[in-house]
């Protein structure tokens, strides 16, 4: 099988107000217990699977950027021996800018990392404080010129906009900044108020105010529109790349390609049998810990239905600004999509929101602003 590697790493200095990944800022065992465990599930699972070297390795958390880039090192010779890794493949730290020095960039550099993926999220201290990040804008500026210093050519930076109290003058600030920092790959996700946060609950005791919907749209046009100028390609919703700099890994998910998850919550996915199958590992570290330790190996195991394909098929795949190939469809699923979803597309067409071109189906730039609407629609 081929796939690509996901590596979950939970730990956070401080829980961020509006955050609900699966991270822990006071955990129940040390990180350097946790890589024994992750080294212990790379071997066990790799040897159930005949894998064909993997040409993606990611790093996401949490913050893979407090682990030490000797342990870094390790997970990634791991992967190496039990998995395979392509010569060339792309292998990407997701970064905190409150956590790193030049030596420990180095050090990732040196492991193997070639990609870097920098959680700024704002250029703003107000904001920053507000979103409840470690660092300061000056240590998010610090630390993109400290990974260029180092030697990454490769580096993504995160930034967030439709924030409490955020005007579109204050984004466009930001996302100019970030723009002339020429990182390869910039990621602009919307703010928005996930249940059991902190945020959350403040923005329901009306402490907090998330920007009306019509501020929230003229940001994320500002963003598609300043980026696009600026020579990014848009080729997700709320993703954007330099020519030939995409992140390889993330594309695997919208393609519906199989990964290999490890790590406490990670999420796998293959499509050995049928129409694939997918599974979680535990997301709580003590439980996590314990499967590992009993060698029980894959939990919640589940083989995805026929009609849970076709909507993966198009509410992942309309992700993609290029879109989905509707023969594609047919070939994999005996069926045309509009014979699947019946009116479904035709009406979604007749409002604007996706268009047939080039033998592709894909979103408006109407469509990708209400995007979650109409993938609604396929699920
Ligand atoms: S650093 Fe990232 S993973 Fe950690 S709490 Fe903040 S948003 Fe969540």
């Amino acid at each position: 099988m081929s796939c690509s590697i996901y590596i979950h790493i939970p730990f956070c200095s401080r829980k961020c107000s509006y955050c609900d990944f699966n991270s822990y800022d006071n955990p129940e065992i040390s990180p350097l217990e946790y890589v024994d465990l992750l080294l212990g599930e790379i071997s066990a699972t790799a040897a159930g699977f005949a894998l064909q070297p993997a040409a993606t390795l990611y790093f996401g958390g949490g913050t893979p950027s407090l682990l030490p880039p000797a342990q870094i090192a390790r997970l990634i010779a791991a992967v190496r021996q039990s998995c395979g890794l392509v010569d060339a493949a792309e292998v990407t730290l997701e970064a905190n800018p409150g956590t790193i020095t030049l030596e420990s960039l180095q050090g990732y550099l040196a492991a193997g990392v070639n990609r870097l993926s920098i959680g700024v999220q704002s250029l703003d201290d107000a904001e920053l404080r507000l979103l409840g990040r470690i660092h300061s804008a000056d240590a998010a500026r610090a630390a993109f010129a400290l990974a260029r210093t180092a030697g990454f050519r490769n580096i993504g930076i995160d930034l967030m906009h439709s924030l409490p109290g955020q005007s579109s003058a204050a984004w466009q600030t930001t996302l100019r900044e970030a723009i002339a920092m020429r990182p390869e790959h910039i990621s602009a996700y919307g703010l928005t108020a996930e249940e059991g946060t902190p945020f959350a609950a403040m923005v329901a005791r009306g402490d907090m105010l998330l920007p009306e919907e019509d501020l929230a749209v003229a940001m994320f046009e500002l963003t598609a529109e300043l980026l696009q100028q600026a020579g990014y390609d848009h080729y997700e919703i709320a993703n954007f790349a330099l020519p030939g700099l995409r992140s390889r890994h993330n594309q695997v998910y919208w393609r519906r390609e199989a990964y290999l998850g490890f790590g406490a919550g990670a999420h796998s996915f293959s499509r050995a049998a049928g129409y694939g199958v997918r599974w979680e590992n535990p997301a709580k570290l003590a439980e996590y810990a314990a499967v590992i330790m009993a060698g029980r190996g894959i939990d919640k195991a589940a083989p995805i239905s026929r009609r849970e394909a076709m909507a993966e098929f198009f509410f992942l795949g309309l992700r993609l600004t290029a879109g989905v190939d509707p023969g594609r469809f047919s070939e994999e699923f005996g069926v045309a999509a509009e014979a699947a979803f019946p009116g479904v597309i035709e009406r979604q067409i007749e409002r604007g929101l996706m268009v047939l071109e080039g033998g592709m189906l894909r979103l408006t730039s109407h469509g990708l602003l209400l995007a979650n609407r109409v993938m609604q629609e396929f699920v």
